[in-house]
């Protein structure tokens, strides 16, 4: 079976589907893997270090004309057309928001797997690329507030002076709120956080952040472990919060997001206005309409005195990282479509009959829910 590795064409996108360790690793088990010139360029991958685990560096219809392609971003037109029929796809889809995309390739008899879609089941928890790419993230989103804000975030008493820590605020402690508290926390700023979910009070904790509360009492917890839609009696006593925690924090990183849903506006343009001159705001659900009023989607930008960040391709500012994560999800994944390493799809297999979108072009999501035992 060959594997094909296009080059990512979407505007800005750094990473590639596989790293030089993850194409040795599917070379030894025997797949064929093409690379086209220059995928992992922006990674840091040369073309040199993937001929040496054993791939082919080709042109891109000698990629595309591989068996299974592997990709990180859902493919664009172009590169629809560039598909075989009957191929096969294994790549970020979202197809509850791409109906069009999923029509085109099931045009093209194909099958496809969707990297969001795979169940966030324990034993698939090596292959959730969501996880890994919101860990990143999170992260980032840290670095970048740290670049744009004008102090330390760790407390120094020095013969220079005394400095206070920063103050952190995070909303929403999924994977990449809690990515957010570790970092911030390890540069030595005081964080707070607060989520809806009451299983994220302890994770927040352990990551060394103080869990705020509010005095209202509502279930947040939803479907499959996600969050659900709060009621608006709940979100105006988190947002009362929030106002009183504008003026005190220098950073705010939301992450609050609701499955298949606009992320909830939680900070006002006003909560903007009322924090200090210097401070920064980091969007993490910019992509999704963001969580606080005066986000630009994709934007760095000052509203007043205060810094926004609405990066919707933070993991893609983090490549080398990300690919190297997102290589080893997507490797492992592909190789437990099977037994043994055989590549071969088996409905019965749960993580499997989540993730396939389309089999030999026939439309298989959403996929049927599970039986209540
Ligand atoms: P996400 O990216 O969908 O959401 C980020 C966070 O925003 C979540 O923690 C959510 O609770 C929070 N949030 C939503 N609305 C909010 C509001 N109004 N105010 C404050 N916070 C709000 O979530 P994710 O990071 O992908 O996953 C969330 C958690 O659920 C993770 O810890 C994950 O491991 C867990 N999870 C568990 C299972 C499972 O056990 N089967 C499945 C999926 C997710």
């Amino acid at each position: 079976i060959s594997l094909g590795v296009p080059k990512e064409i979407f505007k800005n996108e750094r990473r590639v589907a596989l790293s030089p360790a993850a194409t040795e690793v599917l070379a030894k088990k025997g797949f064929t893997v093409n690379i086209e010139e220059g995928a992992g360029v922006e990674s840091k991958f040369t073309n040199a270090a993937y001929e040496q685990v054993g791939a082919k560096i080709l042109p891109k219809s000698g990629v595309f004309a591989s068996d299974i392609i592997l990709k990180v971003r859902g493919p664009e037109t172009s590169e629809v057309n560039l598909f075989k029929d009957k191929g096969t796809l294994i790549s970020f889809l979202y197809p509850a928001q791409n109906p069009e995309l999923v029509n085109s390739l099931a045009q093209k008899q194909m099958t496809a797997f969707a990297m969001d879609c795979i169940p966030r089941i324990s034993r698939a928890q090596v292959f959730d690329a969501l996880s890994s790419m919101g860990n990143i993230a999170g992260y980032k989103a840290v670095v970048e507030a740290a670049n744009n804000f004008g102090r330390f975030f760790t407390g120094q008493i020095t013969a220079a002076g005394k400095v206070p820590p920063a103050k952190v605020l995070v909303i929403g402690g999924g994977v990449a709120g809690l990515a957010a508290i570790g970092t911030a926390k390890s540069m030595g700023a005081i964080v707070r956080a607060f989520d809806v979910r009451e299983a994220a009070r302890e994770q927040i904790e352990s990551q060394g952040a103080q869990f705020l509360t509010v005095d209202l009492k509502e279930a947040g917890e939803g479907e499959g472990g996600y969050a659900k839609e709060m009621s608006p009696e709940f979100i105006d006593a988190e947002m009362k919060l929030f106002a009183k925690q504008c003026k005190e924090v220098d950073i705010v990183i939301t992450t609050a997001l609701i499955p298949g849903k606009p992320a909830p506006k939680l900070i006002t343009k006003e909560m903007v206005e009322s924090m200090k001159p210097g401070s920064v705001i980091v969007d993490l659900a910019a992509e999704a309409g963001g969580n606080v009023e005066t986000t630009r989607p994709g934007e760095l930008y000052k509203y007043k005195d205060v810094v926004h960040v609405g990066y919707t391709d933070l993991p893609s500012r983090l490549p080398t990282q990300s690919s190297t994560l997102y290589g080893n999800n997507i490797s492992k994944f592909l190789l437990s479509i099977g037994e043994k390493d055989h590549y071969n799809i088996n409905l019965e297999d749960e993580v499997v009959r989540g993730s396939i979108i389309l089999h030999e072009g026939k439309k298989m999501w959403p996929p049927p829910k599970p039986k209540v035992a």
